[in-house]
This record gives C-alpha cells, sequence and structure tokens, in this order.
C-alpha cells in the first residue's frame, strides 16, 4: 500500500484499487479491467509468483511503475483453482457498467470473495461436501457449526469444553476446508485439537465482535425464517447460535448476496451416533487408506457403487456416522433387503439414478444466481426421472422405500416450463444468445423473425446492388467495429453510384454504407441487442418460479441421496455376498458366523479365509489373540469392528450370518506410526491412545489393541500390555479383542474375568511358516518371527545368526513364569495389603536406627520387635 501522500499523486483508478484493497487486506484482489482482471502491488508480486504468471508494470501517477500482473477474464475458471490451492482468498472487483461518451466513469465494486471454504462454483468443487467450520469458545461451552454453501448442509453442536476430544472427531470427520474462529480459541492453542485443527490452511480468526450473541441470534433468525430458536431446538444452545450466526456473517459478507438455500441447521448430538475418536476412524480405514489417503483401500471404496453426486456425499456420511438406534438401523436395513431381494428393480433403479445430474448443487446455483441455461436442461431431464423411480419404489414393501417415496415430489410444472423455454443446443453462457426456444415468448419470437427477414433482405439488397451497379462480386458484409458494408474490389471502386458513402479503405477494394443499409442495419443490430435483453429477462424469470421450489428441490435431493446410498449397499451385498445382521439392543452377544473383512477380501477374492467372532459381556468379553507376525491378527481383528460399524449404518455384513449387540464407540490402537508433526514419538502417541481408550471406554464399547507395548523394552512392554488387560478386565464389562507378541499373558486366561485366549494358527513346514489365516481356541507357542524375516528375504546370514541368538536366549529364559509368580486374584490382594502394612512398619522402624548407638541391648530388643511383627503379619 503506498504511502498516503503518495496516493493523492496516483491516478483515480489506482486510488481506488487502493481503497478496496484496504477492505480485504487477506485477499488477492483482482480488479477487472476490460478483458482482464489485474492484480497490482505486492499482489502482483506474490500471485505472479505463486501462478508463473508475467510481472509487469503500469503507469500509475507516480514516478516508478505499479507493478501489476493479469489474468484473462475468460480464463478466471482455470486461475481460480490454482490461486484456492495456493492458498489465498479471492476477492473479485467487478466493472459495474459499460462506459459511455457521456458517462466515461466506470463502476467496480467487489462482488464476491472466495475462499476454500465457500466454494460454489463447479469447476472448484469434487462430489464431496465442502465445509467451512466456525469454533466458537465461551465461558465452558464451544460452539461448533459447519456449512457447504454448495448445497445448503447446515450444521451446529455444542460441546462441554472438556469434550475437546470430540472436536477433533468431528474435524476428523468433515474435514473442512477452511475453519474460522474467536480469539478464546487460540488461548488453548496448546490443546491438541485445536492445534491439529490450525494445520488446515484457512484458518483464521474473525473479529471477536463478531462473536456477540444478539446479532447472531438475530442473523440465524431472519436465514432461516423462523420466529424462535425453539423451532430447530437451539433455544438453549448459546455457543452453537453464536457460531452459526458468524458463520452466517462470513457467508454473507464473502458471498454478498442472499442464500435461500441455506434455510435449515441441524442441531447435532453426538450421543445418536457411534462415537469413534480420529485416530479409530484413521486405524479402521473407513473413508481412506491410511497409506496414501485415497479412497481406494477403504470402507468406502468397498461400499460405493452410487450413481449420483448426492449418493456419493451421503454414504460416505452414513459410513461416518454409524447409528446407535435399534428402530433406526433396521429401517435401513429393510430398505437393502428390499433391493437385495427384488433384482430387477434394482438394477432399474441404479440405471435411473445414472442419469441423476446433482440436483443438490444445481439447487444451490438457482439459489446463487448463478445457474446456466445447460444447469436447467439438466435439471429437468433429472427431474423427469422421479416418476419412473416411484413407480419402481412403488412396487416394495420396506417402511424404507415408502418413505423415500413419500419424500420424492414430482416437479411436472418445472419440467414443463424448462422444455417450453430452454433450447436443447444452448451454451452455458445466457449471453452467447439462442437460449430460448421459438414459441416460448411473442416478443421474442418477433424479434427472431426480424433477425430472419433481415438476413433475406440483406441477401436480396445485395442481389439488387449488383444489378445496379454492374459489379458482380460486390457483397454485403459485417464486422463489429464497422458494422455493415457493401464491399467493391479495387478494380471497380471507379464505378460505385453517388450513393454509396465511403466507409473503410482496405488494400484490395473500398467499403461502403448506403442509406437503405443502414436502416436495415439499425433494425438488425437493435434486434440482437433486445434479443439479448429479453432472453436474459425470461431466464431470470424462470430461475425466480425454480426459486420458490428450493425447499422441495433440496427435500427431493436428500431422499434421491439416501436411495442412492441403500441401493448401492444392497448391490455391494449381493456382489460380495453380504447377509443381512440381526441387530440386538439388550443382548450384549456378538456372533459372526464367518466373517470376512470387506476390504481385504474385496483385494484377495477367493483366497480370503473366513472367521467366526463369539463374544458377550461376561465370560467371553476378552479374545487375547497369538500369532506370529502376518498371520492375520490385524485383519481379524479390524473385521470384527468392520463388521460392527457395517451393521449400525444400515448394511449387510461380510459374513455367513451376524447378530450384532449396539456399539457405543469403537476404540482401536492398532500399528505404530509417529506423529510427528506434533513431535510424538511411536511410543508416545501409542500411550495417549491407550489412555484415550481407558478414560472413556463404557461397557457397550467395542476395543481393539494391536500389541500395545511394542514400542519399548520387552519387560515395560510386557508389563504395560498385561496392566493394561488387566485394567480393562476390572473396569469394563466391554468387548476387547487384544493381539501380543507377549506370549506371557495367554496365562492370564483363567486369571482374568471373561479373557479367552485365541491363536490364528499356522503351519510348519520345512524351516518355515505357512499361514493358515484360521482363528482358534488356544495360544501359539512361538512367534515364528524368524521364519517370517526369512519369507521377506532377510540375508541368509542374519536370519541363522538369529537362530543361534534365539536358542540362547531361551536357554536362559527370564520371563519363565513371570506371570505365574505376580498373579493376584482378589483374595491374594486382601493379603498383600496386609503384608504392605506390616512391611511399612518394619521398614519404619529400621529407618529409625541409629546403627552408632546400638547396643547389645537395643539390638536384641529390635530384633524382638520385628520378630513380633512378621509373626502377627
Ligand atoms: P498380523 O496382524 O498378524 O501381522 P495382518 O492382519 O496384517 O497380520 O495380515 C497380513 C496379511 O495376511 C494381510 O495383508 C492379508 O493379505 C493376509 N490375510 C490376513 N487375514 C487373512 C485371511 N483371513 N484370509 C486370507 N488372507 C489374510
Amino acid at each position: 500500500m503506498p504511502e498516503d501522500k503518495d496516493l493523492s499523486k496516483m491516478s483515480d483508478m489506482m486510488t481506488h484499487y487502493f481503497t478496496v484493497k484496504q477492505d480485504y487486506p487477506d485477499c488477492m484482489l483482482l480488479y477487472r479491467l476490460g478483458d482482464f482482471y489485474e492484480m497490482f502491488s505486492e499482489d502482483a508480486k506474490t500471485c505472479s509468483r505463486a501462478l508463473g504468471l508475467t510481472l509487469t508494470g503500469r503507469s500509475c501517477g507516480l514516478e516508478e511503475r505499479m507493478p501489476m500482473c493479469g489474468i484473462p477474464a475468460k480464463a478466471l475458471d482455470a486461475y481460480l483453482p490454482k490461486m484456492i490451492e495456493a492458498g489465498f482468498k479471492v476477492a473479485i472487483c467487478e466493472q459495474l457498467n459499460v462506459p459511455t461518451p457521456s458517462n466515461p466513469k466506470v463502476e467496480r465494486e467487489v462482488v464476491r470473495v472466495i475462499t476454500p471454504g465457500t466454494l460454489i462454483d463447479a469447476s472448484l468443487l469434487d462430489t464431496s461436501n465442502n465445509y467451512l467450520a466456525c469454533v466458537y469458545k465461551g465461558d465452558d461451552t464451544l460452539g461448533v457449526s459447519y456449512i457447504d454453501i454448495s448445497t445448503g448442509d447446515f450444521y451446529t453442536y455444542q460441546l462441554n469444553e472438556d469434550l475437546s476430544l470430540e472436536l477433533n472427531d468431528i474435524f476428523s470427520t468433515i474435514k473442512p476446508h477452511e475453519i474460522i474462529a474467536n480469539s478464546a480459541v487460540q488461548a488453548i492453542e496448546d490443546d491438541l485439537p485445536i492445534s491439529k485443527m490450525q494445520l488446515i490452511p484457512a484458518f483464521g480468526y474473525i473479529d471477536d465482535k463478531e462473536f456477540d450473541y444478539e446479532s447472531c441470534r438475530d442473523l440465524v433468525l431472519t436465514q432461516l425464517k423462523i420466529k424462535s430458536l425453539k423451532e430447530i431446538g437451539c433455544e438453549n444452545k448459546f455457543a452453537s447460535i453464536v457460531s452459526a450466526g458468524v458463520l452466517l456473517k462470513y457467508v454473507r459478507n464473502t458471498q454478498k448476496r442472499d442464500l435461500s438455500h441455506i434455510n435449515k441447521l441441524a442441531l447435532l448430538d453426538i450421543k445418536k451416533y457411534m462415537q469413534i475418536d480420529a485416530t479409530s476412524r484413521r486405524n479402521l480405514e473407513l473413508t481412506e487408506s491410511s497409506r496414501d489417503r485415497t479412497t481406494k483401500g477403504s470402507l468406502l471404496w468397498v461400499l460405493d457403487k452410487t450413481k449420483t453426486s448426492m449418493g456419493k456425499r451421503t454414504i460416505k456420511s452414513l459410513i461416518d456416522n454409524p447409528l446407535l438406534s435399534e428402530n433406526e438401523i433396521n429401517y435401513r436395513l429393510g430398505g437393502v433387503e428390499d433391493f437385495v431381494k427384488n433384482i430387477v428393480v434394482r438394477e432399474q433403479m441404479r440405471d435411473l439414478l445414472y442419469n441423476i445430474f446433482d440436483i443438490e448443487r444445481l439447487t444451490g446455483r438457482i439459489s446463487y444466481n448463478n445457474l446456466t441455461p445447460k444447469d436447467c436442461l439438466a435439471l429437468s431431464k433429472s427431474l423427469k426421472i422421479i416418476a419412473p423411480i416411484k413407480t419402481l419404489l412403488a412396487k416394495l414393501s420396506s417402511d424404507f422405500a415408502k418413505k423415500i417415496n413419500e419424500n420424492l415430489l414430482t416437479f411436472d410444472a418445472i419440467v414443463q416450463l424448462i422444455d417450453s423455454a430452454i433450447n436443447e443446443n444452448c451454451t452455458n453462457n445466457i449471453k452467447d444468445g439462442d437460449v430460448i426456444k421459438l414459441g416460448f415468448n411473442a416478443e421474442l419470437d418477433d424479434i427472431i423473425n426480424i433477425q430472419t427477414s433481415s438476413a433475406e433482405t440483406l441477401s436480396r439488397m445485395e442481389e439488387a446492388e449488383k444489378i445496379a451497379t454492374g459489379i458482380k462480386n460486390l457483397k454485403i458484409g459485417y464486422n463489429r467495429v464497422f458494422g455493415y458494408y457493401i464491399e467493391v474490389s479495387k478494380g471497380s471502386v471507379e464505378t460505385v453510384p453517388y450513393r454509396y458513402i465511403r466507409k473503410q479503405t482496405l488494400v484490395n477494394g473500398e467499403r461502403f454504407i448506403t442509406e437503405e443499409l443502414k436502416n436495415v442495419e439499425e433494425k438488425i443490430l437493435n434486434a440482437a441487442d433486445r434479443k439479448q435483453e429479453l432472453e436474459v429477462e425470461l431466464f431470470n424469470k424462470i430461475r425466480e418460479v425454480l426459486l420458490g421450489e428450493v425447499a422441495n428441490l433440496q427435500k427431493v435431493s436428500k431422499a434421491i441421496g439416501m436411495l442412492d446410498a441403500i441401493v448401492s449397499f444392497a448391490t455391494v451385498a449381493v456382489e460380495q455376498n453380504y447377509v443381512k445382521p440381526i441387530i440386538t439392543k439388550n443382548n450384549t452377544k456378538l456372533e459372526i458366523i464367518g466373517g470376512r473383512h470387506p476390504v481385504v477380501e474385496k483385494i484377495l477374492k477367493r483366497d480370503f479365509v473366513s472367521n467366526d467372532t463369539i463374544m458377550n459381556n461376561d465370560d467371553s468379553r476378552t479374545m487375547l489373540i497369538t500369532g506370529p507376525n502376518m498371520a492375520g491378527k490385524s485383519t481379524y481383528m479390524r473385521q470384527v469392528a468392520l463388521i460392527t460399524l457395517m451393521a449400525q449404518i444400515g448394511c449387510f455384513v461380510p459374513a455367513k450370518s451376524a447378530r450384532v449387540a449396539i456399539t457405543d464407540r469403537i476404540f482401536t490402537r492398532i500399528g505404530a506410526s509417529d506423529d510427528l508433526m506434533f513431535g510424538q514419538s511411536t511410543f508416545m502417541v501409542e500411550m495417549a491412545e491407550v489412555s484415550n481408550i481407558l478414560h472413556n471406554a463404557t461397557d457397550k464399547s467395542l476395543i481393539l489393541l494391536d500389541e500395545i507395548g511394542r514400542g519399548t523394552s520387552t519387560f515395560d512392554g510386557l508389563s504395560i500390555a498385561w496392566s493394561v488387560i488387566e485394567y480393562i478386565s476390572k473396569n469394563f464389562h466391554c468387548k476387547t479383542l487384544f493381539s501380543t507378541h507377549f506370549h506371557e499373558l495367554t496365562d492370564l486366561e483363567g486369571v482374568l474375568d471373561g479373557l479367552k485366549n485365541y491363536k490364528i494358527q499356522v503351519q510348519e513346514y520345512n524351516n518355515s511358516v505357512i499361514f493358515l489365516r484360521k482363528i482358534t481356541r488356544g495360544c501359539a507357542n512361538r512367534s515364528f518371527g524368524i521364519e517370517v524375516a526369512s519369507l521377506a528375504n532377510l540375508p541368509e546370514e542374519v536370519v541363522e545368526r538369529a537362530k543361534i541368538i534365539l536358542h540362547n536366549l531361551e536357554q536362559h529364559d527370564l520371563n519363565k513364569d513371570i506371570i505365574k509368580n505376580n498373579c493376584v486374584d482378589n483374595g491374594e490382594e486382601k493379603k498383600m495389603a496386609e503384608y504392605r502394612k506390616g512391611l511399612t512398619q518394619v521398614a519404619g522402624i529400621l529407618n529409625d536406627l541409629d546403627l552408632n548407638t546400638l547396643t547389645p541391648l537395643n539390638a536384641f530388643d529390635i530384633l524382638i520387635q520385628l520378630k513380633n511383627y512378621i509373626k502377627k503379619d
């Protein structure tokens, strides 16, 4: 920003540029100058570097030229994604008028600000939701709201501050592209979840003044067109409303328009869904693989056979939010079953869904006012498919099918309007013309007639002029600068009549105009202007009609999304041979017969070996699983968790049969990974995760602990693993799958309540191992670490040497009987408490003893005292 004194010397345009820039200091300001968007000063320097644009300069009234770079206005769509990806916010300052001789001043104004969390352009979005989130930290509550302005999805949570872990979980699920917050959030910066949040590139603090309850509440009420917060169940949700209000303010300030499709705010209750913390989500690879963070290799990858963008967003959200209500789960399962059984209906439904465009985002564009003529055609095409979908649904009997059918409204009037109005061959830009069909509007028809008849008039005129002048190669033409003209070649110029007025001289000829041609030109150009104006007018009227249907279109979009997701579940169920799980709420039994891991099975196809799981919350609640590396322990444990989760999202499961008790939380501690970004070592991460489990598990949870204690020395590790399993067994009645290399722990069967040993079978063959992948009762007697290492092609010499070392170590097995020597059952524990008391007293006596003053007499005395204590205890 130049100094004030410099500003006064600058051209009007540059002064205006810097005045606007002052209001958007954190944005790249794209300033429209004719056919280009220009950037100046620091913006130009930064952006030219980031996007590889040529940095030039422009004289601006000062001695030095102002640094400048620009992008062609037509190429905005191509550059915006790059700018957003580079982490910029972009403010677009448009030219509002076309300067005329009488009014040469160009008005410019920022018409919208594009930030990573407020994308709406199709070119900037993929099919998934693009959320902008706001966190408000009040005195003792946190309000978290998030919105996707392209679809109108708008949600809010109110959390107690001590639920900061949930905050992290929310963000790891919805993955916002931008977060805004109040300054109090900064104060809890050291808190892990918050600092993780700050890693999101677009994280920014908003002025605390904006977070005032009254203005936020009023804005929420106005936006949702409701009278009281009671209508959305938010009357006591102070923090939620503040965060939702600030989001709306931010959206309004950046988008600068009224967005009527944002008309609902859903208050979410974390307790309504199965809770899965961020680590467990990652470990279970629900929606992305932990290896490369893409969908491939995740549960979503297996289950997503959806045909529409709405279905894709819905199925992801279903996987992210498993249900806890038996009725809701069974409602979905009923829908899946209907489509599994009715093959023809399912296949026809998939064909129909395939042709439906993203109605939800089209609706967003209606409200945003950037709907294109082609969007209208896509909308009409999609809406026409609703009727046949309803016919198919009517053939099904489940409550799900009935409910979806009810929610699928038809839009005959809209379809008819669009079909009668919009030309099938239109472009995406209304200004290109020929958007409105003949026969839709009488005035437009007249204009089109004038245009066609004028074209005929021109060709007649050309013929007449040829005859009148005798110039055979005379022709009538048009260009944008000179308008219509009669062109005569050089050789014939001398013979043109007096009425020809010279307009332009060319190398090979001359161009003329006549009075008559001028009249026709005026008519044609007027008609073209009016046609463009009228087409825009008519299109806006159509948009207004559509605007009145926004809420209904949203309802239908949601219904189609859900239908598509459930049809997808059914399709996968048939293709992968899944079964309908039986959901039990009051019974704690988990019984999976012939269970398979949905992802590993898909990759391995027929080679996958199925396994059973039978657990309850009493005598079989802990499975202690041993077996060599690579035997399939992790796969088995995840399979149990995934089958439970799949059942609770209302999906069929990969098994012969399954009875699933509703689980409130799934915890996993699987594999070892350094969280270097947060300066935590593998072991520290492992312990933090275990601590989270021990603090938050309930009797209805499912815990997977995969080789905990591996990241430290053997004795440390064994002790930790042991005390953790002991703690879980004593404090919870939840189901736990615990895999370990510490074979000593298998001695805990019979000692710890509800613990049973399992092993994954392997067969020794020719100094190597064959993995049988079958889980059975019992414990592995060896780890086969060296054999597995040899399978991994470790040099022969290393393998042989390892065998010798192992043999030597086994000769001096320090761990032998370690468990038995340490085990304490409840009765023994009482005795131990007494022992401890006695020994403390003895230690006290010994401590007080002054050896220098010890005489034979008092030494004897002390010995007697000690003897008494020892005898007594
Ligand atoms: P562990 O945890 O015992 O080291 P994993 O569960 O990681 O072993 O399994 C190692 C590999 O074995 C998997 O990547 C998979 O390819 C294969 N595998 C695991 N379970 C099965 C199974 N039930 N059937 C067939 N192959 C399996």
